[in-house]
């Protein structure tokens, strides 16, 4: 079942980017500090009330070659496009503009629903006083204050009684994976080429309310694969699909859709910023992650290219240790055959689970080794491990002090889980709790 997607609209100003960010600070993240990986951030996936969606800040994705006027058509078309609910964002401030009223025109035409937010109504009176907006013909406007944070849940409550509903999980027994990186990589090249080694492709079916196709096919195990589809492979031909802004949204909610991602590297040009920002997206995630090293057949090799291109990747992404790395080319076809078996492996590993038991003589044995550290006269005890999720790996650490539960110990820990089982592929969150 794919999550919904929620897109807020608005003229500058109107607060979209402080009521995302309000949403999206539920969220915990882990590589906050990265440069480059959350910062300007227009895409999140949050959840209210059980319900997951992803959130788009559409005021993020900037046209400043174009006339105002078409910067705002194609962001609302961004959301009439990619969105089942929009959020229509207006000011209590400075009341109905001309340009909201330009908005309202071309929300009217989409067949979406729209809930309209009534922003900066900070104080009991602009709450009352929010009727004018009836005018606008969207329903009822709902008062909500970014600054103060107050009437979000009412937000949140009409957006998500908009989302269609859903039955129970159907039995998957189908690896989600996407092709993820800039465009030119050679990702059509490469979803060509893992196709044409397959030798059924069951079906292409409906991904979302987009105009997205996903493939399925079977490798011959008899496994069963859904390749999701991902931007720059089906263009549409709209104006802002060459926007990078939007490629790397478009990115985000493919990874939202994949167990696996194969994030593709061209091996001729190295890593850009682009690339990175979209990995730390897919680590943070918990998606389950192969680097694919693709063109190297046009990259002249002696007997330590392969390693020397190894280690200058693994400094600049260092979080992604545990990825596995694998250099092929879509034209000569090489080491294309092993990219099912490796999504397979990364797959069953994100899937792992690891009794307490086990977990705790690793635990035992990691203090051993390494005794927690003393912080500010204070010494760590970390009690138990279990595990309390898959998809990915997800541990508790029962603590003393979870704010003496430093980051280095953390990462301590994990690679002892690392060392002790297979867990190559896929990120592990470890949480701390306290135990008094
Ligand atoms: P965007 O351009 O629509 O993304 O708007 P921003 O989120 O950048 O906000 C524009 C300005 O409005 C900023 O100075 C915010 O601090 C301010 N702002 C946002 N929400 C509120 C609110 O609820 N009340 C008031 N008074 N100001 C707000
Ligand atoms: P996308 O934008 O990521 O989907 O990239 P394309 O698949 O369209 O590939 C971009 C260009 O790179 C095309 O001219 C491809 O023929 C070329 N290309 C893709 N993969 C390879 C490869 O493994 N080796 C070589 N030599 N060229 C490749």
């Amino acid at each position: 079942m794919a999550i919904p997607v929620v897109a807020i609209v608005g003229r500058p100003n109107v607060g979209k980017s402080t009521i995302f960010n309000r949403i999206a600070r539920q969220r915990i993240s882990i590589i906050e500090d990265t440069p480059g990986v959350t910062r300007d951030r227009i895409y999140t996936h949050s959840t209210w009330l059980n319900h997951d969606f992803s959130l788009i800040d559409t005021g993020g994705i900037d046209f400043t070659d174009q006339p105002f006027i078409d910067q705002i058509r194609n962001q609302a078309e961004i959301a009439i496009d990619e969105a089942n609910v929009i959020i229509f964002m207006v000011s209590a401030r400075e009341g109905i503009t001309d340009t909201d009223e330009r908005i309202a025109q071309i929300l009217y035409r989409a067949k979406k629903d729209v809930i309209l937010a009534v922003n900066k109504a900070d104080n009991p009176e602009q709450r009352q006083d929010i009727y004018d907006f009836y005018t606008l013909g969207l329903g009822d406007p709902i008062p909500v204050s970014g600054s103060q944070g107050t009437g979000l849940g009412d937000l949140l409550d009409a957006v998500v009684a908009k989302f269609p509903v859903t039955t129970e999980d159907e039995v998957d027994d189908t690896i989600k994976f996407s092709l993820i990186g800039r465009p030119n990589v050679g990702k059509s090249s490469l979803v060509n080429s893992i196709l044409g080694e397959q030798r059924v492709i069951v079906s292409t079916i409906e991904g979302t309310t987009r105009d997205a196709i996903d493939t399925q096919f079977t490798d011959e195990t008899g496994q069963k694969f859904t390749m999701i589809d991902t931007a720059g492979i089906r263009k549409r031909g709209k104006v802002y699909e060459s926007t990078e802004k939007y490629a790397v949204m478009r990115a985000q909610s493919a990874i939202d859709r994949s167990d696996v991602v194969l994030f593709v590297i061209d091996g001729e040009s190295g890593l850009r910023e682009q690339d990175k920002k979209v990995a730390g997206y897919a680590h943070e995630a918990g998606r389950a992650i192969v680097i694919v090293v693709n063109k190297w057949d046009l990259v002249k090799k002696d007997t330590s290219t392969m390693q020397k291109f190894t280690e200058k990747l693994r400094g600049e992404l260092q979080y992604l240790d545990y990825a596995p790395i694998v250099f092929v080319s879509a034209i000569t076809k090489q080491r294309l055959n092993q990219l099912p078996e490796l999504i397979k492996t990364v797959s069953v590993n994100q899937q792992r689970r690891i009794q307490s038991s086990v977990l705790n003589d690793v635990l035992l044995r990691a203090v051993a080794i390494t005794p927690t550290p003393t912080v500010k006269g204070k010494r760590l005890r970390v009690y138990y491990l279990t595990q309390v999720a898959v998809k990915p790996p997800t541990f508790v650490a029962f603590v003393n002090d979870p704010e003496i539960f430093h980051f280095s110990y953390q990462r301590f820990l994990i690679n002892q889980l690392r060392a002790s089982f297979d867990f190559s592929g896929t990120p592990i969150h470890l949480i701390a709790r306290q135990r008094k």
